[in-house]
């Protein structure tokens, strides 16, 4: 049996540990364990699960689900002011991001990643044969669009950008953008976690068939598990994308639940509201502990450099003690920081004292 070439010096996306890998691992009780380190809600919708409750025992689970899936892309394209036929849903903004690949890129053409950021993109990219170009971000961790454009050459075939950035937080510039779509390469931007940030790059798709934009239920909505996403662009790029799309990727149940969601979303904002709240107080804390840095975000995560430590002893000492963050010390520029995502207040002040004991070393 012989894999695909490609898998000689592959690198696969670096999946969450299990809490029980964790427990035995670092010999932790799985109930002692804290996650910080998926960026999703610590709050259960259970108001919207009580919703779902009520249709359930109707739901047409014996048969598959409206392909199309246009009850739900009506309801999106009213949730974000456009048509439903610039929609393309998904599960999970992570089979958005295959299908763009699949769409956009061929056996040794390049797409150009503004690094340090989502690690799944250089993945998909391998999968389909093409090249990684990565493109480091300036020193405030912005984009920098001036390499972008630099490094785009005849054999680019896409942009991907992420706003706000995982792990970094920032936004994409629109500018910067703008300046990018004039030279007629697609672009994909990542907008996972826009609800917390209240910006979009959307009304843009509006004036460039070469943009798409990758949005989720993952985050800000609390539905990580339901497996959700979808696609803003043109009606002629979103008819590209579909041709790529499988058929049936998206259960009934998941579609009912989403649909209810999008007929509550005064919920998301209260939960973005409650986040926020939470990420500042974090934020305020954490400034005044000496020998971290603090990195600025506009989403439900933060970035925190330490002096002394590099990020992967910081994540072993955190585990120790039953609380996993995201080691990204091997990510660029990030030797000496951790991510971690906003959690409950009760959870975060066990976060944040034993912080502030690793910086007193
Ligand atoms: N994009 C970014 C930037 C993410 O951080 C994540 C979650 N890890 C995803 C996409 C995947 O989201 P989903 O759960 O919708 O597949």
């Amino acid at each position: 049996m012989k894999a695909r070439r490609i898998f000689g010096d592959f690198e696969p996306y670096g999946w969450e540990p299990s809490n029980e890998q964790i427990a035995k691992e670092f010999g932790l009780k799985t109930d002692r364990i804290l996650r910080f380190d998926t960026n999703t809600s610590p709050y259960i919708p259970s108001s919207l699960l009580q919703e779902l409750k009520k249709g359930l025992e109707d739901l047409p689970v014996n048969r598959y689900p409206d392909t199309s899936y246009s009850i739900l892309r009506r309801k999106l394209a009213s949730y974000n002011k456009c048509n439903p036929d610039n929609i393309m849903v998904s599960n999970g903004a992570d089979e958005s991001l295959d299908i763009i690949v699949k769409t956009f890129v061929d056996e040794n053409r390049e797409v150009i990643l503004s690094v340090p950021t989502y690690s799944y993109y250089p993945v998909l990219v391998r999968l389909m044969a093409g090249k990684v170009k990565q493109v480091k971000r300036n020193k405030d961790f912005s984009d920098n669009f001036a390499a972008i454009k630099n490094a785009i050459g005849k054999n680019t075939c896409m942009v991907m950008l992420c706003s706000p950035n995982n792990p970094t937080g920032n936004l994409v510039n629109p500018e910067g953008l703008r300046s990018l779509l004039e030279t007629s390469c697609a672009v994909m931007i990542d907008e996972a976690y826009y609800e917390f940030s209240g910006k979009s790059l959307a009304h843009l798709t509006k004036s460039y068939d070469n943009l798409v934009i990758v949005r989720t239920f993952s985050k800000a909505f609390s539905l990580a598990g339901l497996r959700v996403g979808y696609t803003l662009a043109s009606e002629k790029t979103t008819s590209l994308l579909n041709m790529v799309r499988p058929p049936n990727s998206v259960g009934v149940i998941s579609l009912r639940l989403a649909e209810i969601a999008l007929d509550n979303t005064k919920l998301v904002r209260e939960n973005v509201s409650r986040i926020l709240g939470e990420r500042n107080r974090c934020t305020a804390e954490l400034s005044k502990i000496r020998g971290i840095r603090v990195i600025p975000t506009n989403a439900n995560f933060m970035l925190i450099r330490f002096g002394k430590y590099t990020g992967s002893e910081v994540y072993k000492k955190l585990a120790k003690r039953g609380l996993v963050v995201r080691d990204v010390s091997k990510l660029p520029a990030l030797k000496h920081c951790v991510r971690f995502s906003v959690g409950k207040p009760e959870e975060d002040d066990v976060l944040l004292k034993t912080i502030r004991e690793i910086a007193k070393g």
